[in-house]
């Protein structure tokens, strides 16, 4: 932004001004911004515009979570989720549309890929989420977390993923801390290590098995990085900050990876990288086969975690009455894969 007016002569400041109006107070109309002075704001009239995704459908759940599916300037869409609770507000972004990968238990999976998403198209499902909740220059945060959960594969999109963490960083936009904003991977490594140098926010890991015959088979981007080299990224990860923990993302699927022997497995993985649990209840969608664990397995699982030692949660299961719950993001693109074709085959089985 610094850049962009030293271009157009202007002194530096105004770079703060902009990013103030537009994601402090939500203003994105050039004339209601009365300290950039008339010239500069005919001149940005002219020159520029301020685009923004739109709403194409707003979902309420009876838990208070909301969801929306924006339209993006193409035409394909995606979605963004908004889960309150008592002392926080989290807000879900997607960085694709679609993914890439192809974990066997995510219905963004079953989609297939399009694109990357750009910075600007990250960052305004911040902004329209602040506008939807009415929370532009209120002096209490609506929105006090954000978690990168939603489509897609961030460390697959590191530059656009980047420049919009640094947006949510940043003091003169929304200023959030680094501890309060998480990113979530398959397992990257070189990603990983990389954000380490240049952002290094929250990060969780969606681990999911504790070995990797296992975990080849769930998420496939295992074969590339095993467990050993995921492993050894995470710890360099939190090297030398002794507060620091990596949370590690587990999806609980019966009959799979759900038995004390895994959950002692785990254990072992975990006892030398600093880290706590998320155990995710597996929620289903249509034409998948798997089942989550029941609530009684869970908690046997969690409480073997917990007496071993680790700190472990099971992730409350959210907006799950309108699709808004974890790995129940579709959007609505066009695959550029085969695999939503393919899948649907598998669903609908041969024709007769
Ligand atoms: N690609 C990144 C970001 C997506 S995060 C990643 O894999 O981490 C979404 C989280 O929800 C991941 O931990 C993912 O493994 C999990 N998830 C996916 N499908 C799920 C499902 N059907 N039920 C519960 N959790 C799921």
């Amino acid at each position: 932004m610094e850049a962009f007016f030293s271009q157009q002569g202007e002194k530096s400041f105004r770079a703060s001004q902009m990013l103030k109006w537009i994601h402090q107070l939500g203003v994105i109309d050039y004339e209601s911004m009365t300290n950039l002075g008339k010239n500069l704001r005919a001149r940005l009239s002219e020159n520029t515009t301020i685009g923004l995704p739109e709403i194409i459908h707003a979902q309420h759940s009876s838990d208070g979570t909301r969801k929306w599916l924006l339209r993006l300037a193409d035409g394909n869409s995606i979605e963004t989720v908004f889960i309150p609770e008592e002392d926080r507000g989290t807000l879900c972004i997607s960085s694709q549309v679609g993914c890439s990968l192809n974990c066997t238990f995510c219905s963004t999976a079953r989609q297939g890929y399009n694109r990357n998403l750009s910075a600007g198209e990250i960052i305004a499902q911040l902004w329209i989420a602040n506008r939807e909740l009415a929370a532009f220059g209120q002096s209490q945060r609506v929105i006090t977390n954000v978690v990168l959960m939603g489509m897609g594969e961030p460390l697959l999109n590191f530059d656009n993923v980047i420049s919009a963490l640094h947006l949510m960083l940043e003091d003169h936009a929304y200023g959030l801390s680094k501890r309060r904003v998480t990113l979530s991977t398959a397992g990257l490594v070189p990603g990983i290590d990389r954000l380490r140098e240049v952002c290094d926010v929250s990060l969780a890991v969606s681990l999911h098995a504790p070995d990797d015959e296992l975990r080849d088979q769930l998420v496939p981007l295992n074969k590339k990085y095993p467990i050993r080299e995921l492993m050894a990224a995470c710890k360099r990860y939190v090297a030398n900050q002794p507060r620091r923990k990596i949370t590690f993302e587990y999806v609980m699927l019966s009959g799979i990876n759900d038995t004390p022997r895994h959950a002692n497995k785990l254990l072992r993985l975990l006892e030398h990288v600093p880290s706590k649990v998320n155990l995710i209840p597996f929620n289903h969608f249509p034409g998948s086969e798997l089942r989550s664990s029941s609530g009684a397995v869970i908690d046997v699982f969690r409480d073997i975690l917990i007496a071993g030692g680790l700190m472990t949660m099971t992730r409350k299961t959210r907006g799950d009455d309108i699709d808004a719950a974890c790995g129940q993001l579709v959007g609505n693109f066009q695959d550029r894969t085969s695999r939503s074709h393919r899948m649907q085959k598998v669903v609908q089985g041969p024709r007769p």
